[in-house]
């Protein structure tokens, strides 16, 4: 199974991310993360989005286009795959397209996380507040105007990937702000159901159907007049008259 997660950053993806690949088996391809261990390997990668992520904007597309790629080549992706945080805009999503038809493969599903903003902007800030207050270690990215522009970055550029996926009949829209386990079990359910557009197609089939049943159909076929059984039908009765005379 092929999969894209997709919704704003504190949505829960990497939480229902890691739900899915105890599930299904497949590894979560997560290009924040991929892209967090360059930079802490100081990689030249890490070094050219560094300023990027840290004022959280998206980073270069040909960047995380050539990271996506060499990673889906890995035998652990052989199986499939849950991409989190990618594609983040139409044009990476194009890319994705093509990588995977280079390969004779297209995605099975794209599942969004449908969440309130503006209650989820006040449970991060809390929790930033709370992880300050332990002393933990945040992530460069994790404080409140980073988020805002996180937040705006997805808005504008990732939002729109709703209606591309939709048009392709791919979409899962589940609702973000349930538990934890509430959510897990409402992705499971989207993806046990049919496509939508699968189901379309199969209600206009149906429809075609029943304006002309087979029965009807055959009857349409026949020529106009008695039928064959009527004819023989009627032979015989007026044999069997003639003989009574
Ligand atoms: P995430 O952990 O997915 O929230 O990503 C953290 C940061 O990494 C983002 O704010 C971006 O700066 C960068 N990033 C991750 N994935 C992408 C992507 N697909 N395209 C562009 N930038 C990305």
């Amino acid at each position: 199974m092929r999969l894209v997660l997709l919704g704003p950053p504190g949505a829960g993806k990497g939480t229902q991310a890691d739900q899915l690949v105890a599930r299904y088996g497949i590894p979560r391809l997560s290009t924040g993360d991929m892209l967090r261990a360059a930079m802490a390997a100081g990689t030249a990668l890490g070094e050219r989005v560094k300023d990027n992520m840290v004022r959280g904007e998206l980073v270069p597309d040909e960047l995380v286009v050539a990271i996506v790629a060499d990673r889906i080549r890995e035998p652990d992706a052989a199986k499939g795959f849950i991409l989190d945080g990618f594609p983040r805009n139409v044009p990476q999503a194009e890319a994705l397209e093509r990588l995977l038809q280079e390969r004779g493969l297209k995605l099975d599903a794209v599942v969004e996380l449908k969440v309130d903003e503006t209650i989820l902007l006040n449970r991060i800030q809390r929790r930033i507040l709370q992880m300050t207050a332990r002393g933990e270690a945040l992530r460069p990215d994790d404080n409140a105007e980073v988020l805002k522009q996180r937040l705006a970055a997805y808005r504008a550029q990732t939002a729109p990937l709703s209606a591309h996926y939709r048009r392709k009949g791919l979409l899962k829209i589940v609702d973000g702000m349930q538990p934890i386990a509430a959510v897990a079990a409402a992705i499971v359910r989207a993806l046990a159901a049919e496509p939508a557009e699968g189901l379309a197609r199969k209600a206009r089939k149906s429809k075609g159907k029943s304006a002309v049943t087979p029965r009807r159909a055959k009857a349409k076929r026949r020529p106009a007049g008695r039928s064959k059984a009527k004819k023989t039908k009627a032979r015989q009765g007026a044999a069997r008259t003639r003989r009574r005379g």
